[in-house]
């Protein structure tokens, strides 16, 4: 079965696309590049010894795009091309909205001309808004707090009335919680641009040497230690999740929504015990103000994606942090391949 990744490249694609290969099934990736790296493309084919077609074409461009309809017989989709700082999206919000939604739009036009109308969605924890209580469940209350997760919103909206009009789509909509971690071969990974936003890959960072101590956003939550508590999900559990939902949508008519998490929460000093443990590095850190529009606490009740998917996330932060810290120990600048220099004899 052949099935398109849009944004195959990424953190969480390039972890999908190996479970996909090793699973069996063909893979056409679509990435613009504007958040990854060729080299990354190289590392699946090393990890699975397979091969795929790749596009690199930009969403956007709907005559790009139609050719990889036209070229391929695709039967299903997993969508994960999309802008997702949510720092940026505030700046820049024409960006977010343009990229995210337009680009999801063109994509499932063609997928309606072609009668592909199989979709498994890059949702996010952050469509729950400013959560009231937890552990969260998918009929909760949903909102956005920045354009990056009203992006998000949309997209599902759109989805679910695509659903409403044509009762042949069937679409997984996956809410991840927070993933983290990397492929335990220590090839693929995390690989943000400049300084990082998020806690791992800044922690990693400052394992590595490269950032000097992390900032700890607020330590008056009302949390065990005071730390913000989030459910950290290792990335290859979230991958296989997409295995399970792809099959789900094979199967199954109709747009549902999953959350994919673990179910436990953890503090920020939690994951910074964890990690040096892990790494046998000290992290030096110190508290500093609240991070503008940071929630107290967010772990997912994922009881709904056991039942229904038959998926359930194995590992603990022990081996997320230990993953973690081999991706970020072996790559130590990421992808960045360094310039072969000439030799002059
Ligand atoms: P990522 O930035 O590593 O991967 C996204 C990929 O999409 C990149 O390779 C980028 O180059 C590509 N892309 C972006 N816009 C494109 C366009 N217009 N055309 C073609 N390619 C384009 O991000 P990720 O962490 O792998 O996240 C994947 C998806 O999951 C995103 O939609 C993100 O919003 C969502 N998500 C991520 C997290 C997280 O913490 N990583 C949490 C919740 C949801
Ligand atoms: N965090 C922190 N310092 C950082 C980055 C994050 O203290 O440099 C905290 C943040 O306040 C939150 C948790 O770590 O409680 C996870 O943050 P991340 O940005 O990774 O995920 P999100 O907040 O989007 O769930």
């Amino acid at each position: 079965m052949r099935v398109l990744v849009t944004g195959g490249a990424g953190y969480i694609g390039t972890h999908t696309c190996v479970e996909l290969l090793n699973a069996g099934y063909e893979i056409v990736i679509v990435d613009n590049f504007s958040n990854s790296k060729p080299e990354a493309l190289k590392r699946i084919k090393e990890i699975t010894g397979k091969d795929f077609k790749f596009y690199s074409i930009d969403l956007l461009n709907r005559e790009e795009l139609e050719k990889v309809f036209l070229e391929n017989e695709i039967e299903s989709v997993i969508h994960f091309a999309g802008l997702k700082a949510v720092g940026e999206s505030v700046q820049l919000p024409l960006v977010y909205y343009q990229n995210n939604i337009t680009g999801t739009l063109i994509l499932c036009e063609l997928m309606q001309k072609y009668g592909v109308k199989k979709l498994v969605f890059s949702s996010s924890a952050t469509v729950y808004g400013d959560v009231k209580s937890t552990p969260i469940l998918e009929n909760f209350p949903l909102s956005a707090t920045n354009p990056y997760g009203r992006s998000k919103l949309i997209i599902e909206e759109i989805i679910r009335d695509i659903g409403v009009s044509d009762s042949e789509w069937s679409v997984a909509q996956l809410r991840y919680f927070n993933p983290i971690g990397a492929h335990p071969s220590g090839l693929i990974g995390e690989d943000p641009n400049g300084i990082p936003n998020n806690l791992m890959p800044y922690i990693s960072q400052v394992a590595a040497g490269k950032l000097k101590e992390l900032k700890i956003f607020g330590n008056d939550y009302p949390t065990s230690d005071g730390t913000g508590v989030r459910d950290y999900i290792h990335v290859v559990d979230l991958a296989k999740g997409h295995i399970k939902a792809l099959e789900k949508v094979m199967l199954e008519t109709g747009v549902d929504a999953y959350n994919l998490g673990t179910g436990r929460g953890y503090t920020v000093l939690e994951m910074v015990k964890a990690f040096e443990k892990a790494s046998g590095k000290e992290i030096p850190y110190s508290f500093v103000e609240r991070r503008q529009g940071d929630i107290s606490t967010c772990f997912a009740d994922p009881t709904k994606a056991k039942m229904k998917l038959d998926w359930a996330a194995v590992m603990g932060i022990r081996e997320m942090c230990v993953d973690a810290w081999r991706w970020q120990s072996n790559n130590r600048d990421g992808y960045e391949v360094l310039a072969k220099v000439p030799v002059h004899t």
